[in-house]
């Protein structure tokens, strides 16, 4: 019982809800309708919107937009007996790129409404739209790659500019310490370097002492004689 009850609201909610909401102007029959609806439906599940068709006998003085993602397609009776078109997108389905497109869609099929070729025009239509609804998701998708490789791109660089700061502190350090080992140098060679002949002393003798190691150095020029005490 309880199934069934359900199964009846079931069906209640969905004609309510029907796709074509209102044909005041009777452009479809019962069959028509199903059919279009059918189509809607697949598109709707397709691309995760509302689309919402109006057919009404004088143009609406409310916005009729109800849902998010919604695509509203009104039709309606002018003053002057001629039918006018609409079609609007909610702000969250971003269509500002495409906005010469729609109305350039829009003139080209007002002849299939002219020569009363509903059913056409609403196909078209729906096919349109489609297309249009895969552009637009392709763009949010692209955007939001974009500021994904952005984002990236900035840490990459980030790390980039920690990597060189690291490598000139670790090459300044070694620049410190290899001149350290150079004045170090300098200054062991200057001890066994004779001036005046501007040679290498060479070393004739050791002493062990108190104080270190004397190293004894000949010039191998003028035979002077150096000291040089190594502390222990
Ligand atoms: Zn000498």
């Amino acid at each position: 019982m309880l199934k069934r009850l359900f199964f009846i609201y079931l069906i209640l909610i969905t004609t309510i809800y029907a796709n074509i909401e209102k044909d005041e102007l009777n452009f479809f029959n019962k069959e028509q309708i199903s059919k279009i609806n059918k189509k809607i439906e697949t598109i709707e599940k397709e691309r995760k919107v509302n689309i919402n068709v109006f057919i009404l006998k004088e143009e609406p003085e409310n916005q009729l937009i109800k849902d998010k993602k919604s695509v509203i397609i009104l039709l309606f009776k002018k003053e002057n007996g001629n039918i006018g078109i609409n079609l609007k997108f909610t702000n969250d389905i971003n269509i500002v790129d495409y906005k010469s497109e729609i109305d350039n869609l829009l003139d080209e099929l007002s002849p299939l409404i002219i020569n009363q070729e509903y059913e056409d025009f609403i196909y078209e239509l729906l096919a349109n739209i489609t297309d249009i609804l895969i552009f637009v998701e392709k763009d949010s998708i692209e955007a939001q790659t974009t500021i994904e490789k952005n984002r990236e791109n900035k840490k990459i660089i980030v790390k980039n500019i920690l990597n060189v700061i690291l490598i000139i502190f670790l090459v300044t350090i070694l620049s410190f310490g290899i001149y350290a080992l150079y004045l170090v140098y300098i200054k062991t060679r200057d001890k066994t370097r004779c001036k005046e002949c501007n040679v290498n002393m060479h070393i004739v003798d050791k002493i062990e002492s108190k104080n270190g190691i004397i190293k004894i150095y000949e010039c191998p020029k003028c035979k002077k004689i150096k000291q040089v005490v190594e502390k222990k």
